[in-house]
C-alpha cells in the first residue's frame, strides 16, 4: 500500500509512508497536508457548534 503525496519542497509524487523524499531529500514530505493550528481550529469550531445545538435542544 502506497498512496502518493506531493512532496511540499519539489511537488514531485512521492510514497506517503516515505520518511524523506527520494527527489529532493525533503524529510516527512507529506507534512505539509495537514497544518495542526487549521485543524485546532476547526476542531475547536466543531465543539462550539456542537456544544450550541446540545443547549439549544435541552432548552
Ligand atoms: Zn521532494
Amino acid at each position: 500500500m502506497s498512496n502518493l503525496i506531493t512532496c511540499r519542497t519539489c511537488r514531485k509524487p512521492v510514497s506517503a509512508n516515505a520518511e524523506f523524499c527520494p527527489h529532493c531529500g525533503e524529510r516527512e514530505p507529506s507534512q505539509f497536508v495537514f497544518r495542526s493550528s487549521a485543524i485546532i481550529i476547526t476542531v475547536l469550531f466543531l465543539i462550539l457548534v456542537i456544544y450550541g445545538i446540545f443547549v439549544l435542544v435541552i432548552r
